[in-house]
């Protein structure tokens, strides 16, 4: 083994001691949000199920409304924060469920998530192959 080799080697191991990200999940259970946009609330839910067989929408238990699946990175703004919630509702509308948006081919670089609602109404249209149909999706607009 020459010395570019051992270097190799070397950059190789060190990129293995590079903190893996944090999960909170223990085991096999697994949280996933689900948020209401009607009274501006996430739950978290666990159900004892591989997380693709999760049910996309749970029953809001405050308004009885609908309250859907957002995923695991969700992080809920603040109740009185308008103008996030009203930039959720649109994401979920137009069927950006938070879900990971990787454009590149096996790349795992996801493309952020708008922080506005302005940018969230380039998103949608941007990235609108990516968007899923749920039944709380608005029509997008093709033509
Ligand atoms: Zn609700």
């Amino acid at each position: 083994m020459d010395k570019q080799q051992r270097m190799e080697l070397r950059r190789q191991a060190g990129y293995r001691d590079l903190p893996k990200p944090q999960t909170k999940e223990k085991g096999p259970e697994y949280s996933l949000s689900y948020v209401c946009c009607s009274c501006r609330t996430s739950n978290m839910r666990q159900y004892n199920l591989e997380p693709c067989h999760y049910p996309k929408s749970i029953e809001c238990p405050i308004c009885k409304g609908v309250a859907v699946c957002v995923g695991r990175h969700f992080k809920p703004p603040k109740k009185s924060d308008t103008a996030q919630w009203k930039k959720v509702e649109y994401l979920i509308e137009h069927g950006f469920m938070f879900q990971k948006i990787r454009p590149v081919k096996n790349c795992y670089d996801s493309v952020p998530y708008p922080e506005t609602l302005a940018q969230a109404k380039d998103f949608v249209v941007k990235y609108q192959r990516y968007a899923v149909k749920t039944p709380y999706n608005k029509a997008i607009k093709q033509d």
